[in-house]
């Protein structure tokens, strides 16, 4: 038994950002809590052992947790509102599993919602969002990360067929069995998306070994030798790499909710560990320099929430712009390390202990830091867009 109990959610609201909620909002977020309350007390054992618990990916599809604000026909519509709390909330009790939303909701079924064929959305859609199939997003390249506008796998045809050939690498899923959108290039030099099922002879996938982050679920590096796929299976609605962006823009708000969640996570975790540890005979919550550093951390996890609250209206509104997902981003995946990280070090020893939660949150707001694009790249795509100049390269 753990000697502190830091884990209940304290619902920290300290601006009312999340009070009257709409109904229907409230609804998706207490169905991710309850799932949250249902899967956290095993997640630390995952995560040591590296080990992915596929069943909780068929159960979040159960729960219509998974679509990430995208229709899909029989199941609950959700908001860009609710999709964040579902996010965060997901991401406040994991970052692997806040990873899967991420990935098979945020990349790979959105990839089909927003270019596939109607006989493709009918297939695809229904299955992936709940849980039913696995799906993954094969963007990044060994050699191009955040120039993966310049990725090298390519796509020729070849009568009914494509044939792909190339590298991918960190995807999420991409070893799990089921379906990856493999973003290639075409002989005209077109970047097009491709759905191709992890069977096909050709696709070669292997699990990253050895990761200090997110370490509770699979990601993939893929070889495509020669993967010869049908004609029907290309994305017809992705014809350049804009619409490749499209998907990661409308995602990118999605990493900002992850990072509040992760966040939350810590700062409560430090607000009740302040109240339980006692040093020089009081409790810890006592000092003024410690509450000094909680107020610190509040501070910034309400700028956090502010942040995304704010933005999920105009998303919902029609009227985000991408440059505005990608401030949220980084703004708030930075704000999470260092929430994470005075959370970690106001638990003291304790703080680096799975078992109080904190460092794996802290480990894994390493990755989302870094996904979707890194903060330089964020902060490269909001410098252009205030100075009207591109600075990439
Ligand atoms: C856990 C995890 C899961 C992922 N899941 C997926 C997935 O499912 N599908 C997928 O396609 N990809 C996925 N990725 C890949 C991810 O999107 C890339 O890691 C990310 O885009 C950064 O690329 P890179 O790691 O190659 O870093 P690099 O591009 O090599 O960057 C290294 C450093 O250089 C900086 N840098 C790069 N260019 C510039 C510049 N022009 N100016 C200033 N600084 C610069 C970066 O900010 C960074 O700090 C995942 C990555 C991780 C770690």
């Amino acid at each position: 038994m753990p000697d502190y109990d830091v884990s209940a959610a304290l619902d920290t609201d300290y601006y009312a950002a999340f009070e009257d909620l709409p109904a229907e909002d409230r609804a998706h977020w207490d169905r991710a809590r309850a799932f949250s309350d249902e899967a956290l007390p095993r997640m630390n054992e995952y995560w040591d052992r590296a080990e992915y618990p596929l069943h909780l990916v068929k159960r979040m599809g159960e729960l219509n947790l998974l679509a990430d604000g995208i229709g899909v026909p029989g199941l609950e519509p959700m908001s860009p509102l609710a999709a964040g709390l579902v996010n965060m909330e997901i991401s406040r009790c994991d970052g692997s599993l806040g990873t899967v939303v991420a990935v098979q909701g945020g990349l790979a079924l959105r990839s089909i919602a927003f270019h596939g064929s109607e006989e493709q959305k009918e297939r695809w859609l229904g299955p992936l969002a709940r849980g039913e199939e696995l799906g993954s997003f094969a963007l990044t390249e060994p050699d191009h990360g955040s120039d993966s506008v310049s990725l090298e796998t390519t796509a020729r045809r070849d009568g009914d067929e494509w044939v792909l050939d190339g590298e991918k690498k960190w995807i999420g899923n991409g070893a799990s069995g089921g379906i990856t959108v493999v973003w290639a290039r075409d002989e005209e030099g077109s970047v097009r998306g491709f759905l191709v099922p992890q069977d096909t002879p050709g696709y070669e996938a292997e699990v990253i070994e050895g990761k200090g982050s997110l370490r509770a679920i699979h990601q993939a590096r893929i070889r495509l030798q020669g993967a010869r796929i049908p004609a029907e299976n290309v994305l017809p609605g992705a014809k350049t790499f804009k619409d490749t962006s499209k998907v990661l823009v409308a995602t990118r708000l999605g990493v900002a909710w992850s990072a509040l969640g992760h966040a939350t996570a810590a700062y409560e975790a430090a607000v009740t560990y302040a109240g339980q540890r006692v040093q020089f005979g009081k409790p810890l919550a006592k000092f003024q320099l410690v509450q000094d550093r909680l107020s610190q951390m509040l501070a910034e996890l309400t700028s956090m929430q502010l942040h995304c609250v704010h933005l999920a209206r105009l998303d919902a509104e029609g009227r985000m712009r991408p440059t505005q997902a990608s401030m949220a981003k980084y703004h708030n995946t930075r704000k999470a390390r260092f929430i994470a990280s005075t959370a970690r070090d106001l638990l003291g020893g304790n703080g680096i202990l799975l078992e109080n939660h904190v460092v794996r949150h802290m480990m894994d707001i390493e990755s989302i830091h870094t996904y979707e694009g890194t903060e330089s790249v964020q902060a490269l795509l909001i410098g252009r867009d205030v100075t009207g100049v591109g600075a990439f390269a």
